[in-house]
């Protein structure tokens, strides 16, 4: 409080000769202070409306003095409260200032620097106090707003503080997790593990910056479903870090979103298969894991025939519904470990991991001959049939990866296409192509 400022103070003294002396203690100019008298607390309240006041000097003698200290500190929570009786007594001073006195001090012998400096200590730490007060309340309304939720554990990791967010996360009522260890929150692999972390996260203390906190892990809820979540923790500024309070975020959505998004990322909408770029690093990965296990791989390509064609002469949507049937047929005839993506327009690349050539070329054939098998429904009574063309080579050497073997693939398949189509080509010399049959277009 500023020492410069005016203090103005409310003294209700029924006794004049009390209220004269307290005056003529408090009139020097150099205490800057303002002294209105009453008769009665309830004439003092009254001038509360029009008159400042910053602190109340309250004769002891006042009726019902403590539930008028309470009801003064609920109607006016800021205003500090000072005491005054005639009598030293040590258990009135208490019940005083329990009732929520700021001081209770003896009229007799009272000096005017003494009671000067106690009125500006009463006004600072009421002033203190209330700037608690609001900053608990601003807390509490944090914790029980907050949508994640707040948990507090102590020492022995038992759950001292929930919000309503924890019980809506959880699942439990605040009273069945109260004293509770933090287990029942956590699934019960990941118990021990907490549980050390915990501890080492509180014995760094405050040194821990709050931010880098942040993890992510699985909780449980009452029904036992694990769901994920993301934890921020922060230590308490007792020595031992405890309680340590953490913000559980409940992220399941965010993560079913992520999981759509990476699907919309990699798959291609219209034959569900890895779209050109998910193909690549997928393929990319088994291929590193075959050569680390010295096994062979081919990749595959293949090719619609004339299917521009099927376009020009059932139109575009049906194009595309022939084109999921193709893709469609073609993964059911795929082993497990396969990999299989549509590079684009009707074109097709399939990864076949620890398979040698001659593997890869009979995969191939059997792709074909399913292929040219389709008798696809096509507008009212017709049926489609179609062929492909396929080109087929080995992955190789330690740099040159499924990028060049698809490329040689794709050198093959052209060949196919210009020897006729409805063939398969290999990229190496060692395989014959497959003679070709004939070469079917739109029924
Ligand atoms: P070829 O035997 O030489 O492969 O002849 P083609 O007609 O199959 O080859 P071309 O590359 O000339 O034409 C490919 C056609 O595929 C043209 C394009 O309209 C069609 N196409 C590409 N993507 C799609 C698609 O997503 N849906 C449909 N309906 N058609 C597509
Ligand atoms: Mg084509
Ligand atoms: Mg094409």
């Amino acid at each position: 409080m500023d020492q410069s400022c005016r203090i103005h103070i409310f003294l209700i003294e029924d006794d004049q000769t009390d209220a004269d002396r307290i005056q003529s203690v408090l009139q020097s100019p150099q205490f800057n202070l303002t002294l209105t008298r009453f008769g009665t607390l309830d004439a003092a309240l009254l001038a509360f409306a029009s008159t400042r006041c910053d602190l109340l000097l309250l004769d002891r003698a006042a009726p019902r003095l403590d539930p008028a200290l309470r009801h003064l500190g609920s109607v006016h929570p800021d205003l500090p409260v000072i005491v005054l009786s005639t009598r030293d007594d040590e258990d009135a001073a208490m019940a005083a200032v329990s009732a929520g006195a700021q001081d209770y001090l003896v009229k007799n012998g009272l000096d005017g620097h003494g009671l000067v400096r106690t009125i500006r200590y009463a006004i600072a730490r009421k002033q203190l106090e209330d700037r608690l007060r609001r900053s608990e309340r601003r807390l509490y309304s944090i914790i029980t707003m907050a949508q994640d939720a707040i948990i507090s554990v102590d020492r022995e990791h038992r759950i001292v503080l929930v919000n309503p967010a924890a019980e809506r996360i959880f699942g439990y009522t605040a009273a069945e997790m109260l004293g509770q260890p933090l287990d029942l929150l956590l699934p019960e692999r990941l118990r021990t593990t907490v549980s050390s972390s915990l501890d080492a996260y509180a014995a760094r203390g405050l040194a821990t910056p709050l931010l880098d906190s942040r993890r992510e892990m699985l909780g449980q809820t009452r029904g036992g479903r694990e769901f994920p979540v993301e934890v921020s923790l922060s230590p308490d500024i007792r020595p031992d870090g405890f309680p340590v309070t953490a913000i559980v975020r409940d992220i399941t959505e965010r993560r079913r979103f992520e999981d759509e998004l990476r699907q919309l990322a990699t798959t291609d909408a219209l034959t569900g298969l890895f779209n050109r770029r998910a193909f690549l690093d997928n393929a990319q990965q088994v291929v590193g894991r075959c050569r680390r296990h010295h096994r062979p791989s081919c990749v595959l390509m293949f090719d619609i025939d004339h299917f521009k064609l099927v376009n020009d002469t059932y139109g575009h949507a049906e194009g595309d519904r022939v084109l999921a049937l193709v893709a469609d047929t073609c993964r059911r005839l795929l082993r497990n470990g396969d990999l299989i993506g549509r590079l684009g327009g009707e074109e097709f690349a399939i990864l076949l991991p620890k398979s040698g050539m001659d593997a890869a070329m009979a995969a191939a054939e059997r792709l074909r001959l399913a292929v040219a098998a389709l008798a696809i429904p096509i507008l009212r009574d017709q049926t489609l049939s179609l062929t492909a063309s396929f080109g087929v080579a080995p992955i190789r050497g330690q740099e040159a990866g499924i990028e060049q073997a698809l490329s040689q693939a794709d050198t093959a398949l052209y060949r196919a296409k210009t020897d006729g189509r409805n063939r398969i080509m290999a990229a190496d010399a060692d395989h014959s192509p497959f003679p070709a049959a004939t070469t079917p277009t739109a029924a």
